[in-house]
């Protein structure tokens, strides 16, 4: 296992580079979180050993029996999933990048409690929704300037840039113009502020595309059990 995770993780960061290679990037713009979501404490300790430094978790509450065991500080942590606002308190103590704000109702919550938590600062990104499905989550492009001029009145919230969760398709270059899109969006919105784009089948068309943050699961930590991926306990 440690050594099909070290091999996993190795595979990963070389075609990182390669992707930064071909687009004519440098590999270390580019961070990669750990999405160690459904896994236990025990596989991330053997993931930090093998040299990864910050995780992806989707709920508050797993990540939270998990950093407990680990400890806060060890590695950053990033929330990756839609955040619910009774978890919020419990989020803004535990993480040090949210990468799926999509409301002003929750970016006014997370501010004050960052206030009332003697947080000085939370680093935030907001989730776009552009393929208007209604179903996902994330901000609509319409309603984009609203959240984006809130989060220039915040003192606490500090807005590092945008995110997608595209929809799903085998053939990466199908999320090709998601990427675009998301990109032309921050140099409108937010120049040189992080790209949160591509998963374990896409990244490098990503990183081609400017992601600076790549969301990596499966490609390390080999398929998840589709039960707890499932789960709707958080
Ligand atoms: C699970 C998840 C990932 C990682 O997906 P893989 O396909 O396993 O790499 C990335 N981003 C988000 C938001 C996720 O929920």
């Amino acid at each position: 296992m440690q050594n099909l995770l070290c091999e996993n993780l190795a595979e990963v960061r070389r075609k990182i580079e390669q992707a930064a290679q071909k687009s004519g990037r440098r590999a270390d713009e580019i961070k990669l979180v750990a999405v160690s979501k459904t896994h236990p404490a025990e596989v991330l300790r053997k993931a930090i050993a093998a040299g990864a430094r910050i995780f992806g978790e989707n709920k508050v509450q797993e990540a939270d029996r998990k950093i407990s065991e680990i400890g806060l500080g060890k590695v950053a942590w990033h929330l990756i999933g839609h955040l619910q606002t009774n978890k919020a308190r419990r989020a803004v103590k535990l993480f040090d990048m949210i990468h799926t704000l999509d409301s002003v109702e929750l970016a006014e919550r997370l501010e004050r409690i960052c206030i009332e938590e003697n947080k000085t600062n939370l680093s935030v990104l907001v989730q776009i929704d552009l393929a208007g499905e209604t179903t996902k989550n994330g901000v609509k492009e319409n309603d984009l300037p609203n959240l984006v001029a809130f989060l220039q009145t915040c003192k606490r919230l500090k807005f590092d840039g945008l995110m997608i969760i595209p929809p799903f398709f085998d053939d990466a270059e199908r999320v090709r113009p998601f990427f675009k899109r998301l990109r032309e969006l921050r140099e409108e919105i937010i120049p040189n502020g992080e790209l949160s784009m591509g998963m374990s089948h896409d990244f490098e068309t990503a990183i081609e595309e400017g992601a600076t943050l790549v969301r990596v699961g499966t490609a390390i930590f080999g398929q998840r059990q589709s039960v707890s991926l499932e789960s709707k306990t958080d």
